[in-house]
C-alpha cells in the first residue's frame, strides 16, 4: 500500500481522533506516551556507544517473481556496503541468491502474492526477526528501494536514544480513516499517520519492544486483518493508536510514487531512500547523468552508487562528482 487509500476504508468519515493525530494537530498535547525513566540518583548510566551502522537492521521484502529483475541490483550495489546489515525476506527457495546472501536470505512461509495477509505476514517475519536480532534500529525497504547506508546512518543517529522514533514518509497528507471493531459488534472509528513502504521506514528497539503485543509472532496479521489495512497502515495504527506514539516525517525517504526526477544531483547523495518505477503508466526513475546509460541503468541505480561509492570495482574510474 503506497499512496492510496485502501477501497474498503475509503469515504468512511472519522469522528473519533487517535491520539496521535490529536497531538499532531493541536501541537500543545503532551508527548506520546514515552515511559519517562527514572533519573538515577546513583551513578549515572554509562551512554551506549555512538550509532553505527552494524547496530542497524535492514530488512527487504521480495517474492520470487523479482529475484532477478530487482535483487540482483540490489546485491551489487547498496548492499554491498551494509552486506552484514541486511536481510531479504522473500517466498520462495532459491540457489543462485541463496549463495549470494547465505543466512541473509530469509525464506519466510508467506504465500507468493500481492494480497494484504501476504504482505503483512512478510512484514512480520521481518519484525521478529529485527526482535531476535538484538539490534538498536529496524528499517523495512522494498526490492526497488535504494538504500544509502552513509545517509540513513547519518539521520538515526540525530534521535536522542531516550525517545521512541517511527520515521519515513507519510504515504498520504492527511490521516488514514480506519475502522477499529470493538466489542458488541460496535467499530472505533480512527484516524492516523503511516509512513509509505514503498519509501521504507524505521522504528528504534525502544518503541519496537513496545509495539510487540500487536506485532509479534501471528499477532501483526491479526492487527492487520483486524482494520483490514496492508502491512504499512498496520504499523502506523500500532504505534499512534494502541501507543499513542507518533510518525517523525522525513523528506529523505522516497517511492516511485513521487515524481523522482525532481531532485536534483547534489540533493540525491543526501536521501537515504530513492526508488524506481512506474508513475501514471511513465517510467519514473532519479535524474542523473552517467556514468552509465539509461539503457545499460535503467532504474539509474548503478549511476547512483558510481556517485556516492567511486571505489566499487564495477565502477568506471574518475567519476565526476
Ligand atoms: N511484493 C511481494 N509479493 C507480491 C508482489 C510484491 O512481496 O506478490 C513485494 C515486492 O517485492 C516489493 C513490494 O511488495 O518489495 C511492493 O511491490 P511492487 O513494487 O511490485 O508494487 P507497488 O506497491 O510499489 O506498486
Ligand atoms: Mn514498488
Amino acid at each position: 500500500m503506497q499512496g492510496r487509500l485502501p477501497r474498503g476504508v475509503a469515504g468512511v468519515l472519522g469522528t473519533l481522533l487517535c491520539m496521535g493525530l490529536l497531538s499532531l494537530l493541536y501541537g500543545s498535547s503532551p508527548a506520546p506516551r514515552d515511559v519517562q525513566e527514572t533519573p538515577a540518583l546513583t551513578t549515572p548510566r554509562p551512554r551506549p556507544p555512538d550509532l553505527q551502522l552494524h547496530h542497524i537492521f535492514i530488512a527487504v521484502k521480495t517474492t520470487r517473481a523479482f529475484h532477478r529483475s530487482r535483487l540482483e541490483l540490489l546485491l551489487d550495489t547498496w548492499v554491498s556496503r551494509a552486506r552484514e546489515q541486511t536481510f531479504v525476506f522473500t517466498d520462495s527457495l532459491d540457489e543462485g541468491l541463496q549463495k549470494r546472501l547465505g543466512s541473509h536470505l530469509v525464506v519466510t512461509n508467506c504465500s507468493a502474492e500481492h494480497s494484504h495477509p501476504a504482505l503483512s505476514c512478510k512484514m512480520a517475519a521481518e519484525f521478529d526477526a529485527f526482535l531476535a536480532s538484538g539490534l538498536r534500529w529496524f528499517c523495512h525497504v522494498d526490492d526497488d528501494n535504494y538504500v544509502n547506508p552513509r545517509a540513513l546512518l547519518g539521520l538515526l543517529t540525530a534521535f536522542p536514544a531516550a525517545r521512541d522514533v517511527y520515521v519515513g514518509r507519510p504515504s498520504l497528507n492527511r490521516p488514514i480513516r480506519a475502522s477499529e471493531p470493538q466489542s458488541h459488534n460496535r467499530t472505533r472509528l480512527v484516524q492516523f499517520w503511516f509512513a509509505t513502504g514503498g519509501a521504507g521506514f524505521c522504528i528504534n528497539r525502544r518503541l519496537a519492544l513496545k509495539m510487540a503485543p500487536w506485532a509479534s509472532g501471528p499477532r501483526f496479521t491479526d492487527t492487520s486483518a483486524l482494520i483490514r489495512l496492508p502491512d504499512d497502515c498496520t504499523v502506523g495504527y500500532i504505534v499512534e493508536c494502541k501507543l499513542g506514539g507518533r510518525l517523525q516525517p522525513s523528506p529523505l525517504f522516497h517511492s516511485h510514487l513521487e515524481t523522482l526526477q525532481l531532485l536534483g544531483a547534489e540533493q540525491l547523495l543526501e536521501q537515504v531512500t530513492l526508488s524506481y518505477g512506474s508513475l501514471e503508466g511513465k517510467l519514473n526513475v532519479i535524474r542523473l547523468q552517467g556514468p552509465f546509460s539509461p539503457e545499460e541503468d535503467p532504474s539509474r541505480f548503478r549511476s547512483l552508487h558510481c556517485l556516492l561509492y567511486p571505489d566499487t570495482p564495477w565502477c568506471p574510474r574518475l567519476v565526476a562528482r
